[in-house]
């Protein structure tokens, strides 16, 4: 991470920064100039190990992780903290992969630019999503959003990677020691996209099964907590290096 990325991680308050315009003005480019999606949004939680220290993290390995129907309930659109419900076995399953891995959530959020809720509601959102979730033992280390429409074609939507991509570039993730999870095909084509070599599918009433006939994840379980136990396990014998 750069030093100038710093300016706008130490003491996050949504309320104060002005965030749509900042963020969504691309404040965080990529000095690269690699090819990456600078219009998804970012939220970096205040106790992100990504702005502290990354000294229980082996390596920048991360998890990638969906959002809805994955950590949290699907409610079709989540335009509120009062439909937030955690899914069983989603802090379980985040404790176990947090000692190893740095947690990402990548998520499409179209409902903003649908005009079904606003950026703040949805920081909003996230803000008490990611305090829950920390105090649980389970914090993320960043959230990234996209907040488009799927007929903009943008970068960011998955199943394109610009979000995993975004991350890569910005915090040096190492995708080829990482891992993603989500209950939709098109979590894992952003996974495969990225060339993340782990990809589990969560089934969740809307896994799209007839797409996941040619579409292949590496495993599929039947919640987070397993897909954790997944990984750990690939980890403690050794393929957690995972080779690719
Ligand atoms: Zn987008």
């Amino acid at each position: 991470m750069s030093a100038g990325h710093m300016v706008l991680t130490s003491g996050i308050n949504f309320k104060e920064l002005s965030i749509s315009k900042e963020l969504r003005a691309g404040v965080f480019l990529n000095a690269s100039g690699n090819r990456t999606d600078r219009h998804s949004i970012l939220y970096l939680p205040p106790h992100s190990r990504l702005i502290t220290s990354k000294e229980n993290v082996r390596g920048n390995r991360a998890v990638f992780l969906d959002r809805d129907g994955t950590i949290v309930e699907d409610v079709g659109y989540l335009t509120s903290v009062l439909k937030l419900n955690i899914l069983k076995g989603s802090i379980e399953g985040i404790r176990l992969l947090r000692d190893h891995f740095l947690i990402i959530l990548v998520t499409n959020q179209s409902a903003v630019d649908r005009g079904l809720m606003s950026l703040d509601d949805l920081m909003e959102i996230h803000q008490i999503l990611a305090g829950v979730l920390q105090r649980e033992g389970a914090g993320p280390d960043a959230i990234y959003s996209c907040p488009h429409l799927p007929e903009i074609q943008c970068y960011c939507r998955k199943p394109q990677p610009g979000m995993v991509m975004r991350a890569h570039n910005e915090f040096s993730i190492d995708l080829g020691h990482s891992s993603l999870i989500g209950d939709n095909i098109s979590d894992i084509i952003a996974g495969q996209r990225a060339k993340i070599p782990v990809t589990i599918l969560v089934r969740s009433p809307k896994t799209d099964l007839i797409n996941s006939l040619s579409v292949k994840p590496t495993h599929t379980v039947d919640n987070l907590f397993e897909a954790s136990k997944c990984i750990l396990t690939m980890e403690d014998s050794g393929i957690g290096n995972f080779v690719g």
